[in-house]
């Protein structure tokens, strides 16, 4: 674990990648996109470790925390969803 997490701003990823966040209670996926951690959320600073640990699911009632991983294009365009 940790590896490129802690290696990486949300700033230095590229344009157009975007974050899956999965919840690691309920298993909600929500998707962060580069422009809205930076824009957004003013967390272009923040390595991506410290961004997962601060990450709280917004289920109602869950607030469990998340685990981030990149969206590479290929997983994209191929994505069928693991969870329904
Ligand atoms: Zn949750």
């Amino acid at each position: 674990m940790g590896s490129w997490k802690t290696k990486l701003r949300a700033a230095d990823l590229p344009s157009d990648s975007k974050l899956e966040a999965v919840c690691r209670s309920c298993g909600h996926v929500r998707y962060l996109t580069r422009s809205y951690l930076v824009d957004e959320r003013h967390a272009g600073h923040l390595y991506i470790d410290q961004i997962e640990r601060r990450s709280r699911c917004r289920v109602l009632g869950c607030k469990g925390r998340m685990r981030l991983a990149m969206m590479h294009k290929s997983q994209t365009s191929g994505f069928v969803g693991g969870m329904a």
